[in-house]
């Protein structure tokens, strides 16, 4: 089964259900400040939630954009090192807002996946908020799941908050086992741990209280229901793909970087890493600018930047100096435009922006590496083994270096980062930013240069603004 066929599988089934299609908004939240990017299907339907905004439906089913980086969700140094983070991806979501509850929801999933997607049920395990026993005599007693496959897992895992207060309520996932060969050292090695073994395949949130000031949960009167199921990670288990990147959705992006590098996935554990980021990146770069994110020091716009250089750097790795993500960039382009039919309206724009970030940057990468290798040697042969917060802010400042560049660039987990000192060193770096604009401000210098026939040049507020929040 393709990605495209798994997508379109779980849209005709809920739409078959009553659901309305309803297309996915824009990685940029239309309404909601606080959040740096849409990070799950349930974003585009919060305030009719919370009954603030009233649909002429009442059930929906999305295959909604999202990305995780940046921000409270921030899946970006997971990329290459797990078999099923992505920055950008697709989740699949129904919603009930009001309409059908649990054991509704629990048996939509649960027949999708057994019947439509024929999962093995035996390879099935289930996870519960500890004490929903309404959601354990579902999937116990009526849908049929031994006792021994259900697993109680605490807030951190199965309890959703839209905020600290407001609507909650336990969540279920359903998981599926994929066998040792993807588990780990760890003896508990179960649901619920972080390793590939029990791949987490959906979340089914059941929205079912109010929280107030005090923490108090109030049922709420009309319960609803948000799911999420990450297309690529259905897709993976369809094509029995060892991991997110093995599948349709991605191999062809690898296939381009494979021909540019003349290197190939398989080649070492090294190159598959850098092939996995670059393919990700490539994706949440494409798709970012498509909904009108631009590079930029802060907010959003760095996010994306911080994306397209960590891509760069890896791409340096495997041997790539030339500017590479644009073509690869492409291919997303072309592999998606059918589903996200806006690629194509801004196909043009966003290869020349990828195409300037990649120009720009390399200018300074190799001098960039070159200092941090050296100072690197320092910290190696040194007591302490710290790379010094000026060095990290001087890779920062002149060379753009984002801290996870930096993280990547060290193998060795012996050294440390001072990040503290970094944040002082940007701190005095505001400083005199700061004064020189009172300067100008003045006046005067600014009127004694030009009558003297200088000429003053803006450069930008590269590396002065509000970036350490998201670093
Ligand atoms: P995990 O525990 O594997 O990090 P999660 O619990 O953070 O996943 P949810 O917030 O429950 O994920 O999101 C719903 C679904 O979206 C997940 O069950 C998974 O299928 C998918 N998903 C979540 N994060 C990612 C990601 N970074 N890349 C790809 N798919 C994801
Ligand atoms: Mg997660
Ligand atoms: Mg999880
Ligand atoms: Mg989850």
């Amino acid at each position: 089964m393709k990605g495209s066929e798994a997508r379109k599988l779980f849209i005709d089934y809920f739409k078959k259900h009553n659901h309305r299609n309803v297309r996915s908004s824009s990685l940029v939240p239309s309404d909601d400040p606080t959040l740096l990017f849409t990070n799950a299907g349930m974003v585009q339907f919060k305030r009719t939630f919370i009954g603030e905004e009233k649909r002429d439906y009442t059930t929906a089913v999305t295959s909604q954009k999202c990305v995780r980086a940046g921000g409270k969700h921030n899946d970006l140094e997971n990329v290459g090192y797990t078999a099923r983070h992505h920055t950008f991806f697709e989740m699949l979501g129904n919603f009930s807002f009001g309409d059908y509850f649990k054991e509704q929801a629990i048996t939509f999933a649960w027949d999708l996946l057994t019947n439509g997607y024929k999962l093995p049920v035996d390879k099935l395990w289930v996870s519960i908020y500890l004490d929903d026993d309404e959601a354990f005599e579902i999937w116990n007693k009526k849908i049929g799941v031994p006792e021994d496959r259900i697993v109680r897992l605490g807030e951190a895992d199965n309890f959703w908050a839209m905020g600290d207060t407001g609507p909650c309520g336990p969540c279920t996932e359903i998981h599926i086992d994929r066998g040792e060969r993807f588990g780990c050292d760890n003896p508990n090695c179960a649901v619920g741990c972080d390793c590939d073994r029990y791949l987490e395949i959906w979340n089914l949130v059941f929205m079912q209280y109010e929280r107030d000031e005090e923490g108090t949960l109030t049922p709420l009167p009309n319960p609803c229901i948000d799911t999420g199921m990450g297309l690529e990670r259905i897709t993976s288990i369809m094509q029995n793909a060892d991991t997110n990147y093995d599948t349709d959705l991605f191999t062809p992006i690898i296939g381009k970087v494979e021909e540019l590098s003349g290197k190939k996935m398989t080649d070492c554990n090294d190159t598959a890493i850098a092939m996995k980021v670059i393919s990700d990146h490539s994706r949440a770069a494409t798709f970012l600018i498509s909904d009108g994110v631009m590079p930029a020091n802060e907010g959003r716009g760095y996010v994306l930047r911080r994306i397209m250089r960590r891509a760069i750097r890896y791409g340096r790795f495997i041997g790539l100096t030339e500017p590479f993500l644009h073509t690869t960039s492409r291919v997303v382009m072309e592999m998606m435009a059918d589903a996200y039919p806006e690629l194509k309206e801004s196909e043009a724009f966003i290869t020349s922006v990828i195409k300037n970030e990649e120009e720009s940057f390399s200018v300074t990468l190799d001098n960039g590496l070159r200092l941090l290798e050296e100072a690197l040697e320092d910290v190696k042969a040194s007591e302490a083994k710290v790379l010094s917060g000026d060095v990290i802010f001087k890779l920062y400042d002149t060379y753009g270096f984002p801290v996870d560049i930096i993280r990547d660039v060290i193998t060795d987990d012996t050294i440390t980062l001072d990040l503290e000192g970094f944040d002082k060193a940007m701190e005095a770096q505001r400083e005199k930013s700061r004064s020189s604009v009172a300067f100008t401000r003045s006046g005067e210098a600014f009127r004694k240069l030009s009558a003297a026939g200088v000429k003053t040049e803006f450069t930008g507020y590269a590396g002065l603004t509000g970036e350490s929040k998201i670093l």
